[in-house]
């Protein structure tokens, strides 16, 4: 079961490992993308001579077909990338229902990019650019808070508001552009409620303006408290908010305080330093000195607390698509007591 950021991407990783380990698969695309992230992809596979009735494509949406499809006795893999929200609704059927069944969960991110105080501020400003506003925010390792030591946070947030404010938003087709559109109707109105209840809140709107139609250009909120709903709640969209923290305990503590634990970066100069710190973040993935959105086929991809259950790529989802099987053979009988 896929979502519709990533469609084809993220839909095959579980497609192509789960053939690849000898299973058949049923897909179910997100109602969103049901071309990208199901019915282009089976073509592709049956063109490539893939036999007849290891790859089923479900076109649906997730209300009307996802608990039949997830309490189906057949599979005995449940493997879903998505929200915290439904996969927890997953976890609950798959281990809790009729049939107990394995199941990989990959969800939503909260994911906090640390400036430390010895950071170098235009580094951190590009890569909090980039992890921020790539795809619009709507990636599941996307910079959803920035944490920046006191010491910096003036001259980094100057910055940071400069650059955003130069982001060209508009056309996707268009290569000048940074910022295209949000999926759909209803996630832009939930972004425009975040950003309603930031200031609420008591964010200090650095940034921002009106959607034109889908697109919605760059928020950036500072005086972020890091209890706030801006900072505690995946946004999926291009809201920055702006965390200030004292001295890197501090800044530890921020980053920690989320029910997510997906991915997270940390910036400083003294890379020993920066790593010691990134080893105390609660997550399944931390970058130093490189943003938060990263993925490659040869490393452990996944998250801790309610981003998920399981790891992709490598050696590790071949243990998710494989079972271990005991198989034994005697070749004398065994002198059994009874
Ligand atoms: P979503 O949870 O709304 O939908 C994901 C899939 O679940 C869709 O195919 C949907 O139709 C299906 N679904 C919905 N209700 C269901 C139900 N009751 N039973 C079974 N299936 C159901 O997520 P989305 O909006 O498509 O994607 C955005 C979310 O996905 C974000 O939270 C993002 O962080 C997360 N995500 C995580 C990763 C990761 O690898 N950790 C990658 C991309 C996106």
């Amino acid at each position: 079961i896929s979502p519709w950021n990533f469609p084809m991407n993220l839909s095959n990783r579980s497609v192509a490992t789960a053939l690849g380990c000898g299973n058949a698969v049923v897909l179910k695309p997100a109602s969103d993308t049901p071309l990208t992230g199901g019915l282009l992809l089976a073509k592709i596979y049956e063109e490539a001579g893939l036999p007849k009735g290891l790859l089923s494509v479900l076109i649906g949406r997730g209300s009307d077909i996802g608990d039949y499809f997830v309490e189906h006795p057949v599979p005995k893999l449940i493997t879903f990338t998505g929200s915290t929200a439904v996969g927890r609704g997953i976890g609950a059927k798959t281990t809790g229902g009729q049939h107990i069944k394995r199941v990989a969960l990959e969800l939503g991110g909260n994911c906090p990019l640390v400036v430390l105080d010895d950071a170098d501020v235009a580094h951190a400003v590009d890569i909090a650019i980039i992890g921020r506003f790539l795809h619009q925010g709507q990636i599941c390792m996307s910079t959803n808070r920035i944490i920046v030591d006191a010491s910096l946070a003036d001259d980094f947030t100057e910055r940071f508001v400069d650059r955003a404010s130069k982001l060209v938003c508009g056309d996707p087709l268009d290569p000048a552009t940074d910022i295209g559109p949000i999926i759909n109707e209803a996630q832009l109105t939930g972004l425009l409620e975040k950003i309603e209840r930031a200031q609420q809140q008591g964010a200090e709107v650095l940034l921002g303006g009106e959607p034109d139609g889908l697109v919605l250009p760059p928020a950036v909120f500072g005086g972020v408290n890091p209890t706030w709903d801006i900072a505690m709640q995946e946004s999926f969209g291009p809201l920055a908010p702006i965390i200030v923290a004292h001295g890197e305990d501090e800044a530890l503590r921020f980053a920690n305080m989320s029910d997510y634990g997906l991915s997270s970066a940390v910036v400083g100069t003294d890379v020993e330093r920066a790593t010691a710190f990134a080893l105390k973040i609660d997550a399944g993935m931390t970058h130093v000195n490189d943003m938060t959105v990263a993925d490659e086929r040869n490393v452990p991809f996944g998250g801790e607390k309610n981003s998920g259950l399981g790891r992709f790529n490598g050696e590790w989802i071949l243990e998710e698509m494989t079972r271990t099987h005991w198989t034994s053979v005697q070749h004398e009988a065994h002198p059994y007591p009874f």
